[in-house]
């Protein structure tokens, strides 16, 4: 057998073949990772083990089960490698892969195993302890994987339970393992990321078989979490972001917050938006006819009302833009007024106050989400915040002194609310028994680690939904909307004027109170009744 790094070669027999194994220098052993990735400690004596010992050492941690298959597997292996002359040295993923679809003649074995996936994922296993211990040059020396302690480590100190260290290691782990393999740690990237989420595994150790939605999320998630982790320990350098907005979306942002007075929310919302048919508007020159702008709207339809409303807004908003940086004509707006697409104001929908008693009711005040979401719900309903409203309230907007509370809202301007006594008392008790000490200065906090702000204020409404469905109320409107309706709707019946509540509930604009006027068919007809009778009310 020629032996081109002049190393070492000791044959031996094994199931009545030859086995040629090369033995690499013993000095690599000084560049071992320290942990290992799936089962096997790394260690340095690895040049004094046999095949022999190698193949023992690989079906030890299956001696109470049958390990049978793996005995089989990593044995079948050795067999073909040394018929193939094909040292252990130079084994690649296209000697294993030819291995997997090799018609087998190899003298003592099967020709076709049971499930061929779970044992090539066996051999692979094999292949990955012989790396381990420095049989095989390893590439993934360098490995990712010894950092993988300190991550565990790191998580453990940020509040993760054990159970959730465990999965989020082991998809750390898989990922160190699958990038070694796979173009190593160079330049990895969100393509990587999106790769080795969707790579059809056969991985020694992970679960096999088809590919799930859900797994794909959780590997997608763990391997950006641990690739972030990497980055800040300076193990890796930063993937490349992606660009920056073009000098018109830069301007873009700069007019919504001035001339619009827009909350960073609520501008990072509408440039998330403005870039799904940003490059149909301005291409290498702007184009706003009012084909193009119809073109956007019909694109729309198969959306949900909501969203082809989210599009409406704010392409009338960056035409306005447009149109005053003079890149468009003035009259263009009015192309966007009228068509199929746009959706009729709905009139609100609204609960009635027993059952909204009842929503609040139902948050168990014994438990520490209970009193969570007890607080942020009677916000909700008693000041008809919006779920934004909530996912952006600081500590320091609750004046207690005053016993008020200071809302931003969908602009800059801030408004001060007085707070209500019952939401007052759930907010203190939701800071004081439940709330973590972190750094991180918003009010509602996420209840598990890491204990941070809402990532969208959409959980807001997912609390809700919950404590709808706890509540047992069947076929009632969904999402945090529905309590600002509602008390509008109430103090409507109450008598209030469209003012007042335009006032509570901080709309800039008249007409948008005024669909709440369309509500009150009976208050209407009570009223118009009153008149005929000639009393009036
Ligand atoms: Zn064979
Ligand atoms: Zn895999």
């Amino acid at each position: 057998m020629p032996s081109r790094f002049g190393l070492g070669v000791l044959f031996l027999r094994l199931e009545g073949c030859a086995i040629g194994i090369i033995y690499p220098p013993t000095t690599n052993g000084g560049h071992m990772s320290k942990v290992s990735l799936f089962d096997y400690e790394p260690h340095a004596a690895a040049t004094s083990l046999s095949p022999d010992e190698l193949v023992a050492e690989f079906v030890a941690p299956y001696a109470m089960s049958s390990n049978h298959l793996h005995r089989n597997a990593s044995r079948h292996l050795l067999c073909w490698l040394n018929l193939h002359k094909i040292a252990l040295a130079d084994v690649t993923n296209a000697a294993l892969e030819r291995f997997g679809k090799h018609r087998c003649r190899c003298p003592g074995f099967k020709a076709t195993p049971n499930s061929p996936r779970q044992y090539m994922s066996v051999a692979r296993m094999f292949i990955h302890l012989l790396e381990q211990r420095c049989v095989i040059p390893s590439k993934n020396r360098s490995d990712i994987s010894q950092h993988i302690g300190h991550y565990a480590a790191a998580l453990v100190a940020r509040g993760y339970t054990p159970n959730t260290v465990s999965h989020v290691v082991f998809n750390a782990r898989h990922f160190a393992y699958w990038t070694g393999n796979n173009g190593g740690w160079d330049n990895v990237n969100r393509d990587t990321i999106e790769r080795f989420a969707r790579h059809d595994c056969s991985c020694p150790r992970a679960k096999s078989g088809p590919l799930k939605h859900r797994t794909v999320a959780s590997r997608r998630r763990d391997a950006a979490k641990f690739v972030a982790h990497l980055v800040g320990q300076g193990v890796i350098t930063s993937p490349p972001q992606e660009p920056e907005l073009d000098e018109r979306l830069a301007a873009y942002c700069h007019w919504l917050a001035t001339a619009r007075a827009l909350s960073p929310r609520g501008i990072k919302e509408k440039i998330r938006e403005v870039k799904r048919w940003y490059a149909k508007i301005c291409g290498e020159e702007v184009t706003c006819s009012t084909e193009v702008l119809r073109s956007i709207l019909f694109d729309q339809v198969h959306r949900s009302t909501g969203s082809i409303g989210r599009t409406m807004s704010t392409l009338r908003s960056f035409v306005r833009f447009l149109i005053a940086k003079g890149e468009c004509p003035p009259d263009r707006l009015a192309a966007l007024n009228v068509g199929p697409t746009i959706p009729a104001k709905q009139v609100p929908r609204y609960i009635d106050r027993e059952s909204i008693e009842r929503i609040i009711g139902s948050c168990d005040t014994s438990t520490r989400r209970g009193i969570r979401d007890r607080a942020l719900i009677l916000l909700l309903a008693r000041l008809g915040l919006r779920a934004g409203d909530i996912a952006t309230l600081q500590l320091d907007d609750i004046d207690w002194g005053q016993g008020t509370i200071r809302v931003s809202g969908k602009s800059r301007r801030a408004t001060r609310l007085p707070l209500p006594q019952d939401a007052g008392e759930a907010i203190l008790a939701y800071i004081e028994h439940v709330r973590p000490t972190v750094p991180d200065k918003h009010l509602f906090l996420r209840m598990n680690a890491p204990h941070r702000s809402f990532a969208h204020s959409s959980i807001v409404g997912w609390v809700v939904s919950k404590a709808i469905e706890r509540a047992g109320l069947a076929g009632i409107p969904s999402g945090s909307h529905v309590f600002r309706h509602s008390l509008a709707t109430t103090m409507l019946r109450e008598g209030s004027t469209l003012e007042a509540i335009g006032t509570v509930l901080r709309h800039r604009k008249p007409d948008t109170t005024a669909i709440y006027a369309k509500l009150d068919f009976n208050k209407l007809s009570e009223v118009a009744q009153s008149w005929i009778g000639g009393a009036a009310c």
